[in-house]
């Protein structure tokens, strides 16, 4: 046997596990439809220095999960962390400003970190996220988060709630950080290492510390919705205003910093009743300048992503049950070489009418080949042996009533057709 594994933090999505997989993309894609959201694809590594101006120096990703390599020219590329910096490149790189505004976009894409790995956490994750680029108002805010929200509802998912917050922009956010900075240089022994940096680092980020010694503290810390200006805060009520038109439920947290730099006024995270700190299904915001932090005109955005591996968890957790993946239902059972052959050519044929079929295993009997269609699930075996090959006929058996009938091999398609209500 081989020593070899799938690498740590990554997995093999089998077989089996493709029906969740099939129906969460699906609902995915079914939704972005109807919101008038197009696909992208863009490429799974991309130049560094894309990540490190667009998601930020001193965040987590930048500063310890990059997959980051050089090719044999010598440039420094990553593995896509995130989704949201490669279709803003793609946005300017396709001068997708000089089409109406906004621009909706969304993805289906595996995203690479390198990080401990745990439930539902992986090295190699799998990203659903869509961005809407060239709008700054309320109204795509809330599209958003309404988009987020009925997508986890079409999936059939429940005991879900919305957190939001604003962490205003370029002009009032440095004077909350004055603020918040004050407050914790009073307390600074009560914080743990970590948190020591951030405070001349990452400020924002001493709110969402996991640390337990961290945790009265933030939550006595000034709340940034208190400290916007009159533009974010008008920004802020409108929002509001539009949730609340369209039934939304949400709770302000001034917690929710999102681990992110380039996130400015809204953010939003979803997350399930067992709330746990990775427990978070999806999360987004506004983010005002990464299109010209990474060489853009100006232009506003906000966007969302979830990972599918949590979605599937929770799917688990709740006990949502998804449809099966179409398979054939007729098996082709032969007795020997001439029959093998003509079971063969009966298999292309019901094929070009849309029936799916799977050949009996060669050199099995009869009877196991039968059994390895029952095996398989299947509703019904097509038997030709040397008698039905000669007389141009088959022997159909239904493999759940454990009935059968011989038939004319050119009637076999509107039999088959028939029987399976196809
Ligand atoms: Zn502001
Ligand atoms: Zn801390």
């Amino acid at each position: 046997m081989s020593g070899f594994r799938a690498p740590r933090g990554t997995q093999d999505i089998l077989p089996e596990e493709q029906p969740l997989w099939h129906y969460v993309r699906k609902k995915a894609e079914e939704i972005c439809c109807n919101y008038g959201y197009g696909r992208i694809d863009t490429p799974v590594f991309e130049a560094t220095g894309l990540f490190t101006r667009g998601v930020g120096q001193e965040t987590d990703i930048v500063e310890k999960e990059m997959y980051t390599f050089n090719d044999r020219s010598g440039g420094s590329f990553t593995l896509r962390p995130e989704g949201t910096a490669p279709v803003c490149r793609a946005y300017i790189e396709h001068g997708m400003n000089s089409l109406p505004q906004p621009v909706r976009l969304y993805y289906l894409a595996p995203a690479f970190r390198y990080e401990r790995p745990q439930a539902g956490r992986m090295r190699q994750h799998h990203q659903f996220g869509f961005e809407v680029i060239g709008d700054g108002s309320a109204l795509v805010d809330a599209e958003v988060i309404r988009l987020a929200w009925r997508f986890f509802e079409l999936l059939g998912l429940s005991r879900l709630s919305i957190v939001l917050n604003s962490i205003g922009c370029r002009q009032c956010r440095p004077v909350y950080l004055e603020k918040l900075k004050s407050f914790y240089e009073k307390n600074t022994d009560k914080l743990c290492p970590d948190c020591r940096v951030r405070l001349e680092k990452n400020p924002l980020r001493l709110l969402d510390c996991k640390q337990d010694k961290c945790q009265p503290l933030a939550m006595e810390a000034p709340g940034s919705v208190k400290h916007l200006c009159p533009d974010c805060l008008s920004h802020f009520e409108l929002l509001e205003k539009y949730l609340a038109i369209a039934g939304i439920d949400y709770q302000i947290s001034h917690r929710l910093v999102r681990g992110l730099d380039y996130y400015t006024r809204t953010v939003f995270e979803v997350l399930p009743e067992d709330k746990g700190s990775q427990s978070t299904l999806g999360g987004g915001g506004r983010y005002d300048g990464l299109i010209q932090e990474i060489g853009g005109r100006p232009a506003p955005a906000m966007g969302f992503a979830a990972g599918i591996e949590r979605i599937i968890l929770n799917l688990n957790r709740q006990g949502i049950s998804v449809p099966a993946l179409p398979r054939p239902d007729v098996l082709l059972a032969y007795t020997d070489g001439e029959t093998r052959d003509e079971a063969l050519a009966v298999s292309e044929g019901l094929g070009s009418s849309g029936i799916g079929s799977v050949l009996g295993r060669e050199g099995s009997s009869l009877k196991s080949q039968l059994r390895q269609a029952n095996n398989l699930g299947m509703k019904l075996a097509v038997i030709i042996g040397s008698d039905e090959l000669r007389e141009g006929r088959a022997v159909v058996r239904d493999l759940q009533k454990g009935t059968q009938e011989t038939v004319s091999r050119k009637d076999l398609g509107l039999v088959l057709t028939a029987s399976l209500n196809i």
